[in-house]
């Protein structure tokens, strides 16, 4: 079995968070350290640790994952603007957190999309 990380804590509520959806699939909460205005991280309820984890039987709950983040967006009023879905996958990819999680990010231009190590 793959190793908890806190956002297993998250989502059972033994952590705060600042939880805004949450069903049997997925649960979103607000980025401790945002990077933008709106920035809400999108998680299986189920373990997968990165997107190398993510099986057939993950497809369902990785669709909900857009679902929910498309009707984030629209209640964050971010919708028309446009925003960034981002999910980090193992070292290169900026992973931190071992539970696979999409970034929400928007409210502002986005910028670039991919900054090298140095910017
Ligand atoms: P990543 O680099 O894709 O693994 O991103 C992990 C994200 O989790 C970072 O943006 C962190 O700020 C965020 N994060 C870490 N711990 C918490 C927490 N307890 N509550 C909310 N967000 C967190």
């Amino acid at each position: 079995m793959p190793e908890e990380t806190i956002f297993s804590k998250i989502i059972r509520r033994e952590l705060p968070a600042d939880i805004v959806f949450q069903d049997d699939t997925v649960t979103a909460f607000r980025d401790i350290s945002p990077q933008a205005p709106t920035h809400i991280l999108i998680i299986p309820n189920k373990l997968i640790t990165t997107v190398n984890d993510v099986t057939e039987e993950d497809e369902a709950a990785i669709g909900h994952m857009f679902v929910v983040a498309a009707k984030l967006a629209r209640e964050e009023g971010i919708a028309e603007d446009g925003y960034r879905l981002i999910v980090n996958c193992n070292s290169h990819g900026g992973q931190i957190v071992f539970h696979l999680h999409m970034h929400l990010l928007g409210g502002r231009p986005m910028g670039r999309m991919v900054a090298r190590p140095r910017d």
